[in-house]
Protein backbone atom coordinates (compact mmCIF):
# COMPACT_ATOMS: atom_id res chain seq x y z
CA UNK A 1 0.00 0.00 0.00
CA UNK A 2 1.07 3.52 -0.86
CA UNK A 3 2.44 5.33 1.89
CA UNK A 4 0.57 8.87 2.08
CA UNK A 5 1.74 11.60 3.85
CA UNK A 6 -1.48 12.77 5.73
CA UNK A 7 -1.28 16.39 6.84
CA UNK A 8 -4.50 17.29 6.99
CA UNK A 9 -5.61 16.82 10.40
CA UNK A 10 -4.19 14.21 13.29
CA UNK A 11 -7.85 12.37 12.94
CA UNK A 12 -6.36 10.44 9.91
CA UNK A 13 -3.88 8.46 12.42
CA UNK A 14 -4.42 4.74 11.89
CA UNK A 15 -4.29 2.42 15.24
CA UNK A 16 -0.75 1.46 16.25
CA UNK A 17 0.33 -1.97 15.95
CA UNK A 18 0.25 -2.55 19.87
CA UNK A 19 -3.26 -1.00 19.77
CA UNK A 20 -4.15 -3.65 16.92
CA UNK A 21 -2.88 -6.43 19.17
CA UNK A 22 -4.30 -4.89 21.98
CA UNK A 23 -8.09 -4.97 20.65
CA UNK A 24 -7.57 -8.19 19.27
CA UNK A 25 -7.25 -9.80 23.17
CA UNK A 26 -9.68 -7.28 24.37
CA UNK A 27 -12.19 -9.44 26.99
CA UNK A 28 -15.32 -7.73 26.22
CA UNK A 29 -19.11 -7.90 27.44
CA UNK A 30 -22.75 -5.97 26.37
CA UNK A 31 -21.59 -2.51 27.53
CA UNK A 32 -25.51 -1.23 27.34
CA UNK A 33 -25.58 -4.14 30.50
CA UNK A 34 -21.93 -2.39 31.82
CA UNK A 35 -20.80 -5.53 31.30
CA UNK A 36 -17.91 -5.04 29.51
CA UNK A 37 -14.24 -4.92 31.53
CA UNK A 38 -12.40 -3.01 29.24
CA UNK A 39 -14.76 -0.04 28.93
CA UNK A 40 -15.27 -0.42 32.48
CA UNK A 41 -11.49 -0.28 32.94
CA UNK A 42 -11.01 2.85 30.14
CA UNK A 43 -13.70 4.79 31.72
CA UNK A 44 -12.00 4.32 35.42
CA UNK A 45 -8.98 5.28 34.71
CA UNK A 46 -10.03 8.26 32.18
CA UNK A 47 -12.01 9.72 35.21
CA UNK A 48 -8.88 9.17 37.63
CA UNK A 49 -6.61 10.67 34.72
CA UNK A 50 -8.37 14.05 34.64
CA UNK A 51 -9.32 13.93 38.28
CA UNK A 52 -13.82 13.90 37.90
CA UNK A 53 -15.70 11.43 40.11
CA UNK A 54 -16.53 9.05 36.61
CA UNK A 55 -16.55 8.57 32.93
CA UNK A 56 -18.12 7.95 29.99
CA UNK A 57 -17.20 6.53 26.48
CA UNK A 58 -18.67 7.61 23.51
CA UNK A 59 -18.43 6.71 19.91
CA UNK A 60 -17.30 10.55 19.17
CA UNK A 61 -16.01 14.18 20.25
CA UNK A 62 -18.71 15.87 18.74
CA UNK A 63 -21.53 13.24 20.43
CA UNK A 64 -19.04 14.10 23.56
CA UNK A 65 -19.81 17.86 23.37
CA UNK A 66 -23.75 17.19 22.63
CA UNK A 67 -23.87 14.40 24.97
CA UNK A 68 -22.60 17.33 27.40
CA UNK A 69 -24.75 20.22 26.29
CA UNK A 70 -27.79 17.89 26.48
CA UNK A 71 -27.42 16.70 29.95
CA UNK A 72 -26.69 20.01 31.52
CA UNK A 73 -29.17 21.89 29.75
CA UNK A 74 -32.91 22.52 29.71
CA UNK A 75 -34.62 23.50 25.95
CA UNK A 76 -34.51 27.27 25.65
CA UNK A 77 -31.71 27.71 27.99
CA UNK A 78 -28.53 29.78 26.86
CA UNK A 79 -25.02 28.54 26.33
CA UNK A 80 -22.62 30.86 26.17
CA UNK A 81 -19.26 29.85 23.98
CA UNK A 82 -16.69 31.28 21.31
CA UNK A 83 -18.09 32.42 18.12
CA UNK A 84 -15.93 30.50 16.45
CA UNK A 85 -15.29 27.23 18.82
CA UNK A 86 -15.90 23.58 16.86
CA UNK A 87 -19.29 23.59 18.89
CA UNK A 88 -20.38 26.58 16.71
CA UNK A 89 -18.54 25.80 13.54
CA UNK A 90 -18.16 22.21 13.03
CA UNK A 91 -21.10 20.59 14.51
CA UNK A 92 -23.77 20.84 12.18
CA UNK A 93 -25.92 22.87 14.51
CA UNK A 94 -26.98 20.34 16.85
CA UNK A 95 -27.17 21.83 19.69
CA UNK A 96 -29.68 23.53 18.62
CA UNK A 97 -31.41 20.47 16.72
CA UNK A 98 -30.76 17.94 19.70
CA UNK A 99 -30.65 20.19 22.82
CA UNK A 100 -33.13 22.85 21.29
CA UNK A 101 -30.46 25.59 23.37
CA UNK A 102 -29.72 29.11 22.32
CA UNK A 103 -26.06 29.60 21.38
CA UNK A 104 -24.64 32.85 22.91
CA UNK A 105 -21.37 33.36 20.48
CA UNK A 106 -18.58 35.94 21.80
CA UNK A 107 -15.49 36.96 20.11
CA UNK A 108 -12.64 34.82 21.37
CA UNK A 109 -8.78 36.04 20.67
CA UNK A 110 -5.91 33.24 20.65
CA UNK A 111 -8.85 31.10 22.02
CA UNK A 112 -10.29 33.14 25.21
CA UNK A 113 -13.29 35.09 25.22
CA UNK A 114 -13.20 37.93 27.52
CA UNK A 115 -14.06 37.95 30.73
CA UNK A 116 -15.49 40.89 31.45
CA UNK A 117 -18.07 40.30 28.56
CA UNK A 118 -18.51 36.64 29.79
CA UNK A 119 -19.71 38.00 33.01
CA UNK A 120 -22.21 40.85 31.19
CA UNK A 121 -23.59 37.81 28.96
CA UNK A 122 -24.87 35.58 31.37
CA UNK A 123 -28.68 36.10 32.27
CA UNK A 124 -30.61 34.94 35.07
CA UNK A 125 -33.95 33.95 35.66
CA UNK A 126 -35.48 37.51 37.13
CA UNK A 127 -36.39 38.54 33.89
CA UNK A 128 -39.45 37.52 32.43
CA UNK A 129 -38.19 38.38 29.08
CA UNK A 130 -34.80 36.37 29.31
CA UNK A 131 -33.86 33.15 28.43
CA UNK A 132 -31.92 31.70 31.22
CA UNK A 133 -27.86 30.90 30.99
CA UNK A 134 -27.68 26.81 31.53
CA UNK A 135 -23.62 26.77 30.59
CA UNK A 136 -20.36 28.24 29.56
CA UNK A 137 -18.42 26.03 27.04
CA UNK A 138 -14.59 26.31 26.75
CA UNK A 139 -11.96 24.94 24.24
CA UNK A 140 -8.76 23.80 24.93
CA UNK A 141 -6.89 23.68 22.92
CA UNK A 142 -8.68 25.58 20.60
CA UNK A 143 -9.17 24.69 17.16
CA UNK A 144 -7.32 27.21 16.03
CA UNK A 145 -4.05 26.00 17.44
CA UNK A 146 -4.11 27.94 20.81
CA UNK A 147 -3.69 26.74 24.17
CA UNK A 148 -5.98 28.77 26.21
CA UNK A 149 -3.68 29.93 30.07
CA UNK A 150 -4.49 27.90 33.43
CA UNK A 151 -5.32 31.25 34.59
CA UNK A 152 -8.29 31.92 31.92
CA UNK A 153 -9.65 29.02 32.74
CA UNK A 154 -9.55 29.72 36.42
CA UNK A 155 -10.99 33.37 35.81
CA UNK A 156 -13.85 31.63 33.88
CA UNK A 157 -14.61 29.08 36.66
CA UNK A 158 -14.85 32.28 39.27
CA UNK A 159 -17.13 33.80 37.47
CA UNK A 160 -19.70 30.96 36.78
CA UNK A 161 -19.53 29.81 40.33
CA UNK A 162 -20.79 33.88 41.08
CA UNK A 163 -23.69 32.57 39.07
CA UNK A 164 -23.67 28.84 39.79
CA UNK A 165 -23.28 27.70 36.52
CA UNK A 166 -21.83 24.82 34.38
CA UNK A 167 -19.10 24.96 32.43
CA UNK A 168 -18.18 22.03 29.79
CA UNK A 169 -14.48 21.75 28.22
CA UNK A 170 -14.16 20.81 24.36
CA UNK A 171 -10.89 19.18 25.28
CA UNK A 172 -10.82 17.23 21.83
CA UNK A 173 -6.72 17.69 21.81
CA UNK A 174 -7.29 18.29 25.97
CA UNK A 175 -3.56 16.43 26.10
CA UNK A 176 -1.49 18.68 23.85
CA UNK A 177 -2.77 21.30 25.81
CA UNK A 178 -1.76 19.71 29.41
CA UNK A 179 1.79 18.94 27.02
CA UNK A 180 1.64 22.33 26.04
CA UNK A 181 1.35 24.30 29.31
CA UNK A 182 3.50 21.28 31.18
CA UNK A 183 0.99 20.40 33.53
CA UNK A 184 -1.44 16.82 33.82
CA UNK A 185 -4.28 17.13 32.36
CA UNK A 186 -6.31 17.41 35.72
CA UNK A 187 -4.89 20.61 36.18
CA UNK A 188 -6.94 22.25 33.46
CA UNK A 189 -9.81 20.09 34.14
CA UNK A 190 -9.88 21.13 37.99
CA UNK A 191 -11.64 24.57 36.24
CA UNK A 192 -14.71 22.75 35.00
CA UNK A 193 -17.53 20.88 35.87
CA UNK A 194 -17.43 18.19 32.64
CA UNK A 195 -14.88 17.60 29.87
CA UNK A 196 -15.12 15.85 26.23
CA UNK A 197 -11.78 14.72 25.15
CA UNK A 198 -11.13 12.19 21.79
CA UNK A 199 -8.95 9.32 22.00
CA UNK A 200 -9.10 9.56 18.13
CA UNK A 201 -7.09 12.08 16.91
CA UNK A 202 -3.31 12.64 17.79
CA UNK A 203 -3.49 9.55 20.61
CA UNK A 204 -4.28 7.63 17.29
CA UNK A 205 -7.50 5.22 18.85
CA UNK A 206 -9.34 4.15 16.05
CA UNK A 207 -12.44 5.59 17.18
CA UNK A 208 -14.13 6.67 20.31
CA UNK A 209 -13.97 9.99 22.86
CA UNK A 210 -14.67 10.18 27.06
CA UNK A 211 -17.06 12.53 28.76
CA UNK A 212 -16.04 12.91 32.40
CA UNK A 213 -17.78 14.40 35.41
CA UNK A 214 -19.38 14.06 38.31
CA UNK A 215 -21.24 10.66 39.06
CA UNK A 216 -24.09 12.47 39.10
CA UNK A 217 -23.61 13.62 36.11
CA UNK A 218 -22.31 10.70 34.35
CA UNK A 219 -25.52 8.71 35.17
CA UNK A 220 -27.75 10.91 33.48
CA UNK A 221 -25.09 11.20 30.75
CA UNK A 222 -25.79 7.57 30.54
CA UNK A 223 -29.40 7.84 29.98
CA UNK A 224 -28.68 10.48 27.70
CA UNK A 225 -26.34 8.59 25.60
CA UNK A 226 -29.01 5.45 25.42
CA UNK A 227 -31.56 7.98 24.17
CA UNK A 228 -29.28 9.33 21.33
CA UNK A 229 -28.38 5.95 20.17
CA UNK A 230 -24.93 5.88 21.62
CA UNK A 231 -25.40 2.52 24.16
CA UNK A 232 -22.71 0.47 22.40
CA UNK A 233 -22.66 -3.43 22.81
CA UNK A 234 -19.05 -5.34 22.42
CA UNK A 235 -17.14 -1.99 22.26
CA UNK A 236 -14.41 -2.74 24.53
CA UNK A 237 -12.47 -3.77 21.29
CA UNK A 238 -12.57 0.25 21.00
CA UNK A 239 -11.59 0.89 24.66
CA UNK A 240 -8.47 -1.56 24.62
CA UNK A 241 -7.29 0.80 22.09
CA UNK A 242 -8.02 4.12 24.03
CA UNK A 243 -6.22 2.81 27.02
CA UNK A 244 -3.22 2.55 24.98
CA UNK A 245 -4.01 5.97 23.94
CA UNK A 246 -4.18 7.33 27.16
CA UNK A 247 -1.05 5.43 29.09
CA UNK A 248 1.58 5.78 26.33
CA UNK A 249 0.29 7.97 23.61
CA UNK A 250 -0.20 11.10 25.81
CA UNK A 251 3.19 10.82 27.00
CA UNK A 252 4.92 11.45 23.08
CA UNK A 253 2.60 14.43 21.83
CA UNK A 254 5.68 16.29 22.76
CA UNK A 255 7.27 15.01 19.82
CA UNK A 256 4.20 16.37 17.12
CA UNK A 257 4.37 19.74 19.00
CA UNK A 258 8.42 19.79 18.11
CA UNK A 259 7.90 19.05 14.73
CA UNK A 260 5.38 21.15 14.28
CA UNK A 261 7.99 23.83 15.31
CA UNK A 262 10.43 21.96 13.09
CA UNK A 263 7.96 22.27 10.04
CA UNK A 264 7.78 26.07 10.68
CA UNK A 265 11.38 26.59 10.62
CA UNK A 266 11.58 24.94 6.87
CA UNK A 267 8.14 26.63 5.39
CA UNK A 268 10.38 30.38 6.35
CA UNK A 269 12.86 29.03 4.32
CA UNK A 270 10.58 29.27 1.31
CA UNK A 271 10.29 32.71 -0.55
CA UNK A 272 6.45 32.69 -0.81
CA UNK A 273 5.84 31.19 2.54
CA UNK A 274 4.61 33.29 5.47
CA UNK A 275 3.54 31.84 8.75
CA UNK A 276 1.31 32.81 10.84
CA UNK A 277 2.45 35.39 13.39
CA UNK A 278 0.68 33.15 16.31
CA UNK A 279 2.78 31.04 18.40
CA UNK A 280 2.82 27.19 17.25
CA UNK A 281 1.09 25.39 20.96
CA UNK A 282 1.01 22.59 19.80
CA UNK A 283 0.78 19.88 16.42
CA UNK A 284 -0.65 22.96 13.87
CA UNK A 285 1.55 25.01 11.76
CA UNK A 286 -0.67 27.82 9.90
CA UNK A 287 0.84 29.85 6.68
CA UNK A 288 0.27 31.75 3.34
CA UNK A 289 1.43 30.88 0.43
CA UNK A 290 1.51 34.07 -1.43
CA UNK A 291 2.46 33.33 -5.88
CA UNK A 292 0.63 33.99 -8.73
CA UNK A 293 1.62 30.69 -10.64
CA UNK A 294 -0.81 28.39 -9.40
CA UNK A 295 -4.13 28.06 -8.08
CA UNK A 296 -4.89 25.87 -4.37
CA UNK A 297 -6.20 23.39 -6.26
CA UNK A 298 -3.25 22.69 -8.69
CA UNK A 299 -1.32 23.47 -6.01
CA UNK A 300 -2.90 20.52 -3.70
CA UNK A 301 -2.93 18.35 -7.08
CA UNK A 302 1.00 18.64 -7.42
CA UNK A 303 1.18 17.51 -4.12
CA UNK A 304 -1.00 14.43 -4.01
CA UNK A 305 0.85 13.29 -7.32
CA UNK A 306 3.89 13.44 -4.64
CA UNK A 307 2.09 11.33 -2.46
CA UNK A 308 1.02 14.58 0.53
CA UNK A 309 -2.06 15.22 1.17
CA UNK A 310 -3.12 18.48 2.20
CA UNK A 311 -6.26 20.65 2.87
CA UNK A 312 -6.64 23.76 0.89
CA UNK A 313 -6.39 27.26 2.59
CA UNK A 314 -9.23 28.24 5.21
CA UNK A 315 -9.57 32.21 5.27
CA UNK A 316 -6.28 32.19 3.37
CA UNK A 317 -4.55 30.33 5.95
CA UNK A 318 -3.08 26.43 4.80
CA UNK A 319 -2.45 24.08 8.22
CA UNK A 320 -0.59 21.23 8.34
CA UNK A 321 -0.66 18.98 11.51
CA UNK A 322 2.01 16.42 12.49
CA UNK A 323 1.02 13.43 14.38
CA UNK A 324 2.37 10.26 15.38
CA UNK A 325 2.74 9.00 11.91
CA UNK A 326 4.77 12.04 10.37
CA UNK A 327 8.16 12.00 10.85
CA UNK A 328 11.60 14.71 10.21
CA UNK A 329 11.93 12.86 7.23
CA UNK A 330 8.76 13.34 6.20
CA UNK A 331 8.92 16.73 6.87
CA UNK A 332 12.27 17.06 4.86
CA UNK A 333 10.32 15.34 1.96
CA UNK A 334 7.06 17.70 1.82
CA UNK A 335 9.59 20.88 2.19
CA UNK A 336 11.38 19.56 -0.36
CA UNK A 337 8.30 18.68 -2.55
CA UNK A 338 6.73 22.74 -1.77
CA UNK A 339 10.00 24.10 -2.84
CA UNK A 340 10.12 22.25 -6.30
CA UNK A 341 6.35 23.37 -6.80
CA UNK A 342 6.73 26.87 -5.77
CA UNK A 343 9.86 27.98 -6.96
C1 LIG B 1 -12.25 17.12 16.42
C2 LIG B 1 -12.88 18.03 17.40
C3 LIG B 1 -14.13 17.73 17.95
C4 LIG B 1 -15.03 16.60 17.47
O1 LIG B 1 -14.51 15.38 17.35
P1 LIG B 1 -15.13 14.29 16.33
O2 LIG B 1 -14.66 13.04 16.93
O3 LIG B 1 -14.55 14.62 15.01
O4 LIG B 1 -16.61 14.42 16.38
C5 LIG B 1 -14.64 18.58 18.90
N1 LIG B 1 -13.96 19.67 19.29
C6 LIG B 1 -12.76 20.00 18.79
C7 LIG B 1 -12.06 21.21 19.29
C8 LIG B 1 -12.18 19.19 17.82
O5 LIG B 1 -11.00 19.53 17.31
Amino acid sequence: MKKWIDLRSDTVTNPTDKMREAMFHAVVGDDVYEDDPTVKELEDYAADLVGKEAALFVPTGTFGNQLAVFTHCKRGDEVILGEDCHIIAHEVGAAAVISGVQLRTLETKRGMMNLDKIEATIRPFEDLHWPETGLICLENAYSDGAVPSLEYMKSVKSIAKKYNLPIHLDGARLFNAATNLGVPASEIVKHVDTVQFCLSKGLCAPVGSIVAGSKEFIIRARKNRKLLGGGMRQVGFLAAAGLIALKEMTLRLHEDHENARYFAEKLKEIPCIYLSETPIDINMVFFKINQNKLTDEEILDLLLEKGIKSNGPEAGYWRFVTHYWISKEDIHYVIEVLKKILE
